[in-house]
């Protein structure tokens, strides 16, 4: 499996669907490394091809046959001709194959079928409790599966893998949900295993604040390198990519800033043990219960969205007091990363600008003025389709690699 799903997007390339192309150099001369020239999306001719990768015209002409075979490739038109039979361009197929996107939250699951290009082709949603366990939270995700791909009248033999996050720390390399402190049962439980029992392709299990970092970046923001996405929801946390690259940290605990100890926090308890944490302060939970203590009755974090939509002057300021206390915690973290940009997604931001007011004030009053110079701080535009978006991107920048497209296209010509 790949050590990181985001890879550096060619400055040169046009804007596609499809997302960067892999800058692999041509060590291998493959059929994966003319693709991964094609999948920015443009149509090119067969003598283009062989100039871009310095390949003989008839290993290009070979590897073209080969990918479109696979389906992976297409003839997309006609170049113009200069005397002669107008010589054919070839160009990307995204709806060729298919990908199961999952994003498995605390009380819900959102599933998705996309195309290569992220396109989504059907989703379904419902809810689930977590901490039912992972048999019965994976075999009802798997039955959604199955559902998900009939509505969209797409065969499993179309499938090239599946992606899923979960609301906990994930060991990425095993996909293995490493001590999650909200869903009990899954410490270890090789999550990979179990769904390929019902669909045998390639799974990748990550926590759902890094894949909603990875969908935001891809679908939004493609450009930047250095990026923070905040999630604040019943939990709070971050995805960190830096230099490009969806940053994990030793364990893959990396960006759990939820249990950063803030200011105003005081002696009030957390359910990690400690005191004072951010997310016993300002998750959806937290917000509600000192709501509740002032007299204004809320018990979740969607009931405060629906007062300060309704304008309630209490749960207006309480979220731009969250606000400024997740931008307390960001504050720090825009001078050790100096990222570009910062998004702040999960459901308490999905409330107009309260939050991100509140965030705003501290982040631009506490940060080094050199970190904030060319800093935007924006809501997520993927919205609660991040993480889906994400969890697909993971699985095609894994299967769409230079060696991937070599197996799928060799596997291919043995059926
Ligand atoms: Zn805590």
């Amino acid at each position: 499996m790949p050590k990181s799903p985001v890879q550096p997007r060619p400055r040169q390339a046009a804007p596609s669907p499809a997302g960067p192309a892999a800058a692999e150099p041509f060590s291998h001369s493959r059929a994966g490394d003319v693709f991964q020239i094609l999948r920015d999306g443009q149509a090119r001719t067969r003598a283009e091809l062989a100039e871009i990768t310095g390949l003989a015209r008839s290993t290009v002409a070979a590897r073209i046959e080969a990918l479109s075979a696979a389906g992976l490739i297409g003839p997309a038109g006609e170049a113009v001709s200069s005397g002669g039979r107008p010589p054919s361009r070839f160009a990307f197929h995204p709806s060729s194959r298919v990908i199961l996107a999952v994003d498995v939250g605390a009380t819900h699951v959102l599933i998705a079928l996309t195309d290569l290009g992220g396109r989504v082709l059907s989703e379904l949603r419902e809810s689930m409790d977590v901490a039912a366990g992972p048999t019965d939270v994976l075999d009802a995700v798997l039955e959604l599966c199955t559902q998900v791909l009939a509505r969209a009248g797409r065969h499993e033999r179309e499938l090239v893998g599946i992606g899923i996050g979960l609301p906990g720390p994930v060991e990425h390399s095993t996909g293995r949900p490493a001590s999650p402190p909200i869903m009990p049962g899954w410490d270890g439980f090789d999550v990979p295993e179990y769904v390929q029992r019902r669909f045998p392709t390639e799974v990748l299990v990550d926590n759902d604040v890094n894949i909603m970092a990875l969908g935001e970046r891809a679908n939004f923001w493609p450009d930047a390198q250095d990026l923070l996405f905040i999630k604040v929801a019943t939990g709070i946390g971050a995805g960190i990519i830096s230099g490009g690259l969806l940053q994990r940290g030793a364990d893959g605990t990396a960006g759990d800033i939820g249990h950063v100890r803030v200011p105003r926090g005081g002696e009030v308890l957390c359910r990690c043990g400690n005191y004072g944490c951010l997310e016993a302060m300002a998750s959806g939970p937290a917000v509600a219960a000192a709501l509740n203590a002032g007299g204004v009755p809320a018990n979740t974090g969607e009931d405060v969205l629906e007062l300060a939509r309704r304008g309630n002057l209490a749960a207006i300021q309480a979220m731009r007091q969250a606000g400024r206390d997740v931008g307390d915690v960001l504050a720090a973290s825009v001078n050790l990363l100096n990222p570009s940009v910062i998004v702040i997604g999960g459901g308490l931001s999905s409330a107009g600008e309260y939050l991100m007011a509140g965030v705003r004030e501290i982040v631009y009053q506490r940060s080094l003025p050199l970190a904030t110079a060319r800093l935007r701080i924006v809501q997520s535009m993927a919205g609660d389709h991040a993480g889906v978006l994400g969890a697909g991107r993971m699985v095609v920048d894994h299967v769409l690699s230079p060696a991937s497209v070599e197996r799928l296209v060799t596997a291919h010509a043995q059926a």
